[in-house]
């Protein structure tokens, strides 16, 4: 594995995402000086808290899988996670909700999703469900190991017997076939293939080592911690402060001082100059490659981008789960409609009420509403300042007419974020969901999170990839280039 090379007494890391902290705290576990300078006033980064009249909303991440990972984190500094963050398993994982009618209650434990699928889909599907887990697990057993928790320094190294395996069991094969291979019913086989726009693909492209996402969240669990998503930065910020972390926030980088190919200092927008042995850059890679300086090489593809309204809500629908996919009777269609640069004219999206698990996260009587509508990134055609209002009135009508009467008339507070919006934010192209995970993307290919000397990036746009596992993995071994492989990982619980 290549390291970051000379010394690496003092490292700054610059922003306190979840990709930033992990690394932070791996660092500091081993005993290096770690400085953390994150633009916000809070830490979290897409993470992110928003309060307003007694609401608090989360402005990310709803679905919280693989807690180990957290856990991992904190115990680099020797902390427990249930010390600082309560985990509540989300039951139902969510309600997939159809345009027929119908409505599936997806749950972690096999028995009682094959329970649930043999009452709405009949025995055989279920009996197709159980021979999905089982390839699912397999996936992820092979997966995670070899080719995602690890450090990954050229293609030729992925060639072990794993590989091998991952082909045989039809790992390169299409993910929406490959699911039908095991489940008939249109319903199911949305609920097992939607993840791959999580990886911003379409089921219909996407490889089937994709569907190691489906695993993460259907077959491993999905938690919500008391106080909102937003808990988990500010349990793993507060760890490592306890752990002589120096966190400064309100802090914007401007650039990083390069010594030939070795990074000496980072500057910031106050005018500091804070010296540095080596860097771990967390920003959207674009960004924190245009801070070092270094050259643009490729043209990636993005993924997809999202509109996203959080509300604060007069009205409650008690008989409502905390994560819903309202599915319309379009689906080969949305992918190609988002891809495609167009807005969906049959939408599918995510309603998750956080209020439902946790009521202090409202005024009292109140309730909050997370709505995410995929939509394209901004090298489509849409001009959001024009579709803005028009599209927001469109969501509302849209999200009225799939189970939740009124809703318009009960938002009291609300914000909408649109992919401009995200870009304001520094995100490129518009999408908070990095370049996707499409092969020539992902794994060996996808950027690399060592540069120079001592520059190594972590975060959803290097190695591993999107979303909070894998960016608490990019973390992970960000640090791992700067202190050497850590001979204990092994034998972790996920693994
Ligand atoms: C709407 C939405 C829904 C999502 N849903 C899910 C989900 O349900 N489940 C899931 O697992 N994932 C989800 N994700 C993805 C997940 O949130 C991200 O992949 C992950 O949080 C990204 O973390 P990161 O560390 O890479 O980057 P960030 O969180 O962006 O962290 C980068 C940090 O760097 C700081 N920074 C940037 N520039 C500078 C600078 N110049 N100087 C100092 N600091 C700087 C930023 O302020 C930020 O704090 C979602 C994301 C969004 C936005």
């Amino acid at each position: 594995m290549r390291r970051v090379t000379g010394p690496t007494d003092h490292v700054v890391v610059v922003g306190a995402g979840l990709g930033g902290l992990s690394a932070a705290l791996r660092l500091a576990g081993a005993g290096r000086r770690v400085t953390v300078l994150e633009r916000e006033a809070v830490p979290g980064g897409r993470a992110g808290l928003l309060a307003d009249q007694g609401y608090s909303f989360d402005t990310g991440p709803t679905v919280l899988t693989m807690p180990d990972l957290i856990a991992d984190a904190m115990d680099c500094v020797g902390e427990s996670m249930s010390d600082w963050l309560t985990l509540d398993p989300v039951a139902p994982l969510y309600r997939a909700r159809f345009a027929d009618g119908s409505a599936l209650d997806v749950h972690a434990s096999v028995d009682a999703m094959a329970d649930e699928i043999a009452l709405v889909c009949g025995a055989a599907e279920a009996a197709g469900y159980r021979r999905y887990v089982s390839f699912v697990s397999s996936l992820y057993r092979l997966e995670m190991r070899d080719f995602i928790d690890r450090n990954i320094d050229s293609p030729l190294s992925l060639l072990r017997p794993s590989l091998a395996r991952l082909a045989a069991i039809g790992g390169f094969r299409r993910l929406a076939p490959k699911v039908a291979q095991f489940l008939a019913d249109e319903r199911t086989q949305r609920v097992f293939s939607f993840q791959a726009m999580y990886a911003g693909l379409s089921p219909y492209d996407a490889l089937a080592i994709y569907a190691v996402i489906g695993y993460m969240d259907s077959v491993a669990g999905v938690f919500f911690p008391r106080g909102g998503m937003h808990a988990v930065p500010r349990a793993l910020a507060g760890a490592a402060e306890k752990h002589g972390v120096e966190l400064r926030y309100s802090e914007t980088v401007t650039r990083v001082e390069m010594r030939g190919r070795r990074a000496v200092a980072v500057h910031t927008a106050s005018g500091e100059r804070v010296p540095c042995d080596a860097v771990v850059l967390n920003p959207d890679l674009p960004v924190a490659r245009r801070l070092v300086g270094a050259p643009v090489r490729r043209r990636l593809t993005y993924s997809p981008s999202c509109f996203l309204l959080l509300a604060g809500s007069t009205t409650a629908y008690p008989e409502n789960a905390h994560h819903t996919i309202s599915f319309g009777h379009a689906w080969k269609q949305v992918f190609d409609e988002i891809l495609g640069g167009r807005l969906m004219s049959d939408p599918s999206f995510l309603v998750t009420s956080p209020t439902a698990s946790d009521p202090s996260l409202a005024p009292a009587g109140r309730s909050s509403y997370y709505v995410l509508f995929p939509t394209p990134n901004l090298d489509g055609p849409v001009d959001w300042r024009v579709e803005r209002d028009r599209y927001l009135a469109d969501v509302v009508r849209t999200v009225e007419a799939r189970g939740w009467p009124g809703f318009g008339a009960g938002i009291e507070v609300s914000h909408v974020t649109t992919p401009l919006d995200w870009a304001a934010r520094g995100m490129e192209r518009g999408t908070p969901f990095a370049a996707a995970h499409s092969f020539g993307q992902t794994g060996p290919f996808r950027p690399r999170n060592l540069w120079g000397e001592n520059v190594v990036f972590a975060g959803s746009g290097t190695q591993p990839g999107v979303g909070v596992p894998m960016v608490l993995i990019s973390g992970r071994l960000a640090a791992e280039r700067i202190l050497g492989p850590d001979p204990s990982y092994r034998s972790r619980a996920w693994l």
